[in-house]
């Protein structure tokens, strides 16, 4: 592990440089060019690490995974990070350009430099100081970079089932520490429910003056179902509330979206039924779920929660806080339904302003993050888990055919990297799941 600190500390300053690089690219969820860039700038940033590389193409953005799998006899860990971003948002609001990083005051700031750009590459220069530096890697691993994390990672779930890699833990890095020099273990994220409600009346958009009293108006009636749907243990937040399209226009139509945050206990199907009673009560009244995604819960002990104590130890020299976020990573529930333990590990100082103007990352907490990802990895393979059931044992070490010996192995990928993804490229999902 010397080597791989002594590494990580003498490129400290080029791995900075190289998250305002990425930060620099306005790889917004929705902007698809953007974020194909951006998939493409971290592929040849992973190959230059020592990995092999995949860019998986989904019906929306790519995902980039990086695989290194030379140790069958050690625990396979998963690294997931995401490279889309929120907006900027109002422009205004910012003091410097959202995709213009700059350092100041031991601070990068701009769009995506701590959500989540930043902790994933923290990830990619603990991997690189491992190989560069000390030759090998301790465990099996696989990073694995969403392109669709603030939309809800649509496409994961249909890639994770077609994978065919079964890791023994998935270490996401994409939350924020109990303070600055204090790391922080999530062991809860609240769930969300976006819903597109709308309400119409018959006919166009009409007089106010001549109609208002005698037909019913859409936007008041939506401010009714609005203020009618109310769940314990959820916060709601409103957006794109739009009626009418100006004065003395009484409007045919008017729409919101509604995000649900849940806390942990409460299902996405109770504001469901809420917004169904709501919504029988009001003439005209329709509504769609865009996104439902129940809290999801993390264990405070076990073999991989002791492994981030240690290498927080060593990184921050203090052990994690437990805490819960205000935050959902649909990556954290998908692993946990596959049986997957989740390690919700994240490197952003509390004051980060993710999804917010200004936002920031704490160069000091970055550069103790690569020691901590560093000192992360063999303190997993020293703690293995607990003998896996027979199938899970079964698909990390999968028996090779003599088809598949013959087969040229890329550099880099194992056997079972390589030879899966080629066959078993990601399906449109017919369907978004509930859980996505
Ligand atoms: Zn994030």
């Amino acid at each position: 592990m010397k080597a791989a600190l002594a590494y990580a500390h003498r490129n400290r300053g080029r791995f900075v440089e190289e998250i305002a690089e990425l930060a620099a690219i306005p790889s917004v969820s929705s902007d698809r060019p953007q974020a194909r860039r951006a998939a493409t700038w971290l592929a040849a940033r992973l190959r230059r690490a020592g990995l092999g590389v995949r860019i998986v193409d989904t019906p929306g953005n790519p995902l980039v995974v990086g695989g290194w799998g030379r140790r069958p006899d050690r625990p396979t860990v998963v690294l997931y990070g995401h490279y889309d971003v929120r907006p900027a948002g109002d422009l205004r609001q910012w003091r410097t350009p959202p995709f213009q990083p700059v350092v100041h005051n031991g601070f990068m700031l701009g769009r995506g430099v701590s959500d989540d750009k930043g902790q994933l590459l923290a990830h990619v220069a603990a991997v690189e100081s491992w190989l560069r530096g000390g030759g090998t890697l301790p465990v099996n691993v696989r990073l694995l970079l969403d392109g669709e994390e603030e939309v809800g990672s649509p496409h994961l779930a249909g890639f994770l089932d077609r994978w065919g890699v079964t890791p023994s833990v998935a270490v996401i890095s994409d939350t924020a520490m109990h303070s600055p020099s204090v790391p922080a273990l999530t062991v809860s994220l609240r769930g969300v429910v976006r819903l597109a409600v709308t309400v119409r009346r018959p006919g166009t958009d009409l007089h106010s003056g001549t109609y208002g009293g005698r037909v019913v108006d859409p936007g008041r009636q939506l401010c009714r179902l609005i203020a009618s749907l109310r769940v314990h243990g959820t916060s709601m937040t409103i957006s794109r509330l739009r009626a009418g399209r100006g004065d003395g226009v009484l409007a045919a139509e008017a729409s919101a979206r509604l995000e649900f945050r849940l806390s942990p206990g409460v299902s996405p199907d109770a504001v469901i039924r809420s917004l169904r009673r709501s919504v029988a009560g009001v003439e005209g009244a329709s509504a769609r779920v865009v996104l439902a995604r129940p809290p999801v819960r993390v264990p405070r002990t076990g073999w991989a929660i002791d492994a981030a104590r240690v290498a927080s130890r060593h990184g921050f020299g203090h052990e994690p806080v437990f805490q819960g976020s205000g935050g959902g990573i649909a990556a954290a529930g998908l692993f946990a339904d596959r049986g997957i333990p989740v390690l919700l590990l994240g490197f952003a100082v509390p004051d980060n302003r993710m999804h917010a103007p200004n936002e920031r990352l704490s160069l000091a907490a970055f550069a103790r993050s690569v020691d901590t990802c560093i000192a992360l990895l063999p303190a997993l393979a020293d703690r293995r888990p607990p003998a896996p059931p027979h199938r899970q044992a079964a698909r990390l070490t999968p028996a090779l055919s003599p088809r598949d010996r013959s087969a040229a192995p890329v550099p880099g990928l194992s056997p079972d990297f390589d030879r899966r993804t080629r066959r078993n490229p990601p399906r449109a999902p017919t369907r978004r799941s509930k859980s996505g």
